[in-house]
């Protein structure tokens, strides 16, 4: 949810007026992000969600034990092969983390997630996320910080449904069965009015001030430290990618990471394509062309 990330940077550069008119600036500003919510449901049904996740979150963290360094910081670096100290012609790296915190005298990068279900498995599988690690060799080496883990700051998203209440035909079916299995011909069943915002609120904010278990939390923080072997890993591994691209891009042909295809559980950007063996009509209905992000830059060759 890119709007939870944006409230999270709000939230985090608020001035020191306390956390009551910290909030009331992040409801404006997810208020303002859905105009349409009184007609339009999906609207409505993500208002409802970033409104309670960051009331909840509030609630959870109104201090915090890390001093904010940066947010939302860019960097740009040289791709070096770690066997020969040179750096690669053709790519450069770019990117920009959540957030760089420091705590005592350790500095962190803070790095916001929303999941489902943040569970043991969800959990297991952080240290495979290459991305981050490679952000924070990137934050060491182009900015000057020295990194030493990254705290991964994690929101649950909520499963709950706003009511909606029966339409007056619904009703009458219901009542008409419960007339028929009833005695005395009689029942005192009443039309399911629709849950109003406030009710759904509540049933939320309740949902997200649940104590945290293992299966159940809706806020979770996760401390990972990177030792310099796996930071050498990877960098080895970012290497082998940029020899790999040219020649993938020469022969016409990339090979399919099936692996990758439901990280995190959620389903790659790209999986209808490849699910369809990249029907066109699936490309033409789903894609347009748009500009490649900044994360990996390729030079003129
Ligand atoms: S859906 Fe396609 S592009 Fe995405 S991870 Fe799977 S194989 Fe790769």
């Amino acid at each position: 949810m890119a709007l939870v990330h944006e409230c999270l940077e709000r939230w985090y550069r608020r001035p020191e007026t306390g956390i009551t008119f910290g909030l009331q600036r992040i409801q404006y500003f997810i208020d303002q992000s859905y105009p349409n919510r009184t007609w339009d449901d999906d609207q409505l049904r993500d208002w409802h969600l970033a409104t309670a996740m960051m009331r909840g979150y509030a609630n959870c963290y109104p201090e915090e034990d890390f001093q904010v360094v940066a947010l939302e910081k860019v960097f740009d670096g040289r791709i070096i092969n770690p066997a020969t100290g040179m750096s690669s012609r053709s790519f450069t790296m770019s990117g920009k983390v959540d957030g760089i915190v420091r705590m005592g005298d350790e500095y962190y990068l803070l790095e916001h997630k929303t999941a489902s279900l943040i569970d043991s498995s969800y959990l297991e599988r952080l240290w495979t996320d290459f991305q981050i690690t490679l952000y924070a060799w990137y934050v060491r080496e182009t900015l000057g910080i020295p990194v030493v883990g990254i705290i991964y700051n994690m929101l649950s998203k909520a499963k709950l449904q706003q009511g909606k209440g029966e339409t007056e035909a619904e009703f009458e079916a219901r009542r008409a069965e419960l007339l028929a299995k009833s005695k005395t011909g009689k029942t005192t069943a009443k039309r399911k009015l629709p849950e109003s915002d406030e009710d759904f609120q509540e049933r939320l904010a309740a949902k997200y001030a649940e104590p945290g278990g293992s299966q159940t939390q809706m806020f979770h923080r996760e401390t990972l430290y990177i030792s310099r072997d796996r930071y050498t890993v990877l960098q080895t591994e970012l290497w082998e990618l940029t020899q790999a691209f040219p020649e993938a891009r020469r022969r016409g042909y990339f090979y399919q990471n099936t692996a990758f295809c439901f990280r995190f559980r959620s389903p790659c950007a790209y999986y209808p394509i490849c699910s369809s063996d990249n029907n066109p009509n699936v490309i033409d209905n789903l894609y347009q062309v748009a500009a490649p992000h900044r994360g990996i830059e390729q030079h003129g060759c």
